[in-house]
């Protein structure tokens, strides 16, 4: 095989890139890896999960000394935020995450390319970078070439004022007036980081309800808790325009059913009505693959496009758009190439929105379930019984699990409290390994721990919770 020559190209250098590219080099593939932001880890590592984690972090040590280490005994004197400060923590945070990716890269002879990657025929890549054009054979390539910010019609993004979440990752201060356009994930993530500092946010939502995906219930559990930690909702308003001005911007908004319209005046606005698949100048007509009508790459169960030898995973395919979503695709796509059956188990992917309490969930909600004509009990355990909870003071929220009405198999889980995300591991593994409930409520588990929530709904599911 000559220099140039590979068995595996992946374009795009995110969690669904680098994973396949170096679960491919360890099964003893050739595998170059093109990435033209510069930095390794797609959107997750450079501006997304992980600074947006970042920052969640600084911010939530913030008020808790600044608001909630009293009720410990302990006396702090004055607390001040330092944003730069704050703001160099996540780009340190960042940086050695990216840097980790090289590093693994190296570990695992996978051939990093700093580039622009375009398909120029099946088989062959072009990569433009800083040096020039070279042309990349490959026997398979995989477009893992993510996503990016949805538009809002009428909002130009200026990413000082009117910023996407991008640029509410990097504000050089705290704003006094937040507008956040979405009451998605990422809008009520980084509206938390923003409010805990000292701004006062405003979330504007077409719906009626915010977090729409989740059970119904999680999202008006979630709503009551944000509305009393300082967020104003404006639920089923429908945002018309923004308009920058001078160091403002001024929104006109209006009721979804229709109505009269009303402006809003903010010091930044953030858009974060979603994010689409992204696909430009990767030449996917120099080798006809159309993308749907939303712009996503159709993919067979094995990850082909309509072209032989061609293969997409990640965001850019659609799905769940989660970083660990598109690693799990691209293990299993790896594991194809090389001979193997790889596989992915889409009813037992988590989703965490890293609010606190923090919301994790996985499998079926009960408004699916119902709609689906499945008959399910539920079980419900609220931390307030949880002594671990007391101990640390953060009673909110509750564990929930949905069991097949005949069989006891858990379908789905949902929190909504302390550490959930972590918390919901046990029940994703539940429901991976096709697990009964009662198999968790008969699982011991360590007490005094917020573990002892799960267990207990689960007991709940089968009508005999012991602690409430
Ligand atoms: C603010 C924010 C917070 C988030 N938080 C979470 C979270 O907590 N948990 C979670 O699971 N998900 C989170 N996400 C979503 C997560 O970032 C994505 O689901 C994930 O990054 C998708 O991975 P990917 O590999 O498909 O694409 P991406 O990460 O988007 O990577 C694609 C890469 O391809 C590169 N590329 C594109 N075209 C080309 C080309 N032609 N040539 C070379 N390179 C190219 C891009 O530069 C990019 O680096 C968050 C997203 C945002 C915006």
């Amino acid at each position: 095989m000559s220099e140039n020559s590979f068995d595996v190209v992946v374009i795009g250098g995110g969690p669904g890139g680098y994973v396949a590219a170096i679960r491919a080099a360890q099964l003893g593939l050739k595998v170059a890896c093109i990435e033209k932001r510069g930095a390794l880890g797609g959107t997750c590592l450079n501006v997304g999960c992980i600074p947006s984690k970042a920052l969640l972090s600084a911010s939530h040590a913030y008020e808790a000394a600044a608001h909630h280490y009293g009720a410990f005994g302990i006396r702090t004197g004055k607390v001040e935020i330092d944003v730069a400060a704050m703001q160099g923590h996540k780009d340190k945070v960042v940086a050695d995450n990216t840097k980790g990716i090289e590093f693994l890269f190296k570990k695992n002879k996978v051939t990093y390319v700093v580039g622009a990657g375009s398909i120029a025929a099946p088989g062959q890549v072009k990569v433009t970078g800083k040096d020039g054009e070279q042309t990349l054979a490959a026997k398979a390539i995989i477009i893992a070439t993510g996503s990016d910010v949805t538009p809002l019609p009428g909002v130009e993004i200026d990413e000082e004022v009117i910023v996407s979440s991008t640029g509410a990752l990097a504000l050089p201060k705290v704003p006094k007036s937040l507008v956040v356009i979405g009451g998605g994930v990422i809008g009520l993530e980084l509206g938390t980081v923003w409010r805990r500092l000292g701004a006062e946010v405003t979330v504007v939502e077409f719906l009626d309800k915010i977090l729409p995906f989740n059970d119904g219930e999680v999202s008006k559990a979630m709503q009551k808790i944000l509305a009393k930690q300082g967020f104003a909702f404006k639920l089923g308003t429908k945002v018309t325009g923004a308009k920058r001005n001078g160091k403002h911007a001024v929104l006109t908004v209006e009721p979804a059913a229709g109505g009269a319209s009303e402006e809003i005046k903010a010091d930044v606005v953030l858009v974060a009505i979603g994010r689409k698949p992204y696909t430009e100048g990767l030449g996917l007509e120099n080798v006809g693959i159309v993308p749907d009508k939303r712009g996503f790459i159709e993919v067979d169960g094995h990850y082909r496009t309509s072209v032989p030898g061609i293969y997409a995973i990640g965001d850019v395919v659609g799905g769940a758009m989660l970083a660990h979503k598109a690693e799990e695709e691209g293990v299993a796509l790896a594991e194809m190439l090389a001979g193997q059956h790889g596989h992915v188990n889409y009813d037992a992917i988590p989703a965490v929105v890293y609010t606190w309490p923090e919301v994790a969930s996985v499998g079926k909600t009960e408004e699916q379930l119902k709609a689906e004509g499945v008959a399910y009990k539920a079980g419900k355990f609220p931390f307030t019984a949880n002594g671990r909870a007391r101990s640390m003071n953060e009673t909110e929220g509750f564990v929930k699990v949905l069991a097949d009405a005949a069989t006891d198999r858990v379908l789905g889980a949902h929190i909504v409290g302390p550490n959930a995300g972590d918390l919901l591991a046990e029940l994703v593994t539940a429901i991976e390994f096709g697990a009964a409930s009662e198999d968790v409520a008969r699982t011991c588990h360590a007490h005094p721990g917020l573990g002892e929530a799960v267990k207990e709904a689960c007991l709940a599911v089968l009508g005999r919770a012991v602690h409430i």
